[in-house]
């Protein structure tokens, strides 16, 4: 999609924020520095329209973005921080269920992972709840993100790797190398999201 038009919408933290709009939406989940917001600002040909984070979990909400006036990215607040209570971590966990369990107007859920590095215990239990029998079948896209930090030779086996450890579930879920700095990736993932859009 070539994209001219993005507004930042609005955030929420319950679902009677949620846009009433009912276009097709995008989450993106991920832990703080995996490169969410370098990947959504790649996607939409910005330099720093989402904010990169300074302050990781500093996000707390679910902020829809509203892009070309024909789908929402929904950033949804990076999982891991060691400085959130565990209450407050509760609450997220409310807050992102709600969102990801039930949202009608949700098409898929991109999962980032950083390309260099075996996935966490949090990716992993975030990617086994995004495919559980709780999500309905919702489509998963795993982005294997910086991958400009790791040799052309080795992405097979970064991408087996993470596939492995993740147990992934090919019949719900797809995988994509990228890279902010290079932009590698960024057609094929922009080709998941559109055919997101007219399921
Ligand atoms: P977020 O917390 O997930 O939104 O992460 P950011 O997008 O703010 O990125 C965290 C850090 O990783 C920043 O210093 C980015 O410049 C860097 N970064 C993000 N994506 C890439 C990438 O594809 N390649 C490289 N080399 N650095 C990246």
């Amino acid at each position: 999609m070539e994209v001219h038009n993005v507004e930042m919408v609005m955030s929420a933290v319950q679902a009677s924020q949620y846009p009433d709009d009912n276009l097709p939406e995008i989450a993106l989940v991920g832990r703080s520095n995996v490169g969410k917001s370098s990947l959504t600002n790649t996607l939409i040909n910005r330099k720093a329209f989402a904010r990169t984070s300074s302050q990781p979990g500093k996000t707390q909400t679910l902020n829809f973005y509203k892009v070309e006036n024909q789908v929402f990215f929904v950033d949804v607040p990076g999982y891991g921080y060691a400085k959130v209570s565990k209450s407050a971590r509760a609450k997220f966990q409310v807050m992102i269920g709600e969102y990801l369990e039930k949202r009608i107007p949700l098409r898929g859920v991109i999962q980032l992972v950083d390309a260099r590095h075996a996935p966490s215990k949090e990716d992993i239990e975030m990617y086994q709840w995004l495919t559980s029998d709780d999500m309905g079948g919702l489509p998963v896209l795993v982005v294997a993100t910086k991958a400009d930090k790791i040799a052309r030779g080795k992405y097979n086996h970064a991408e087996s790797t993470i596939k492995k450890d993740l147990q992934f579930n090919s019949e719900v879920s797809d995988f994509e190398m990228f890279s902010s700095e290079t932009k590698y990736g960024k057609d094929l993932v922009w080709e998941w999201i559109e055919a997101r859009m007219l399921d």
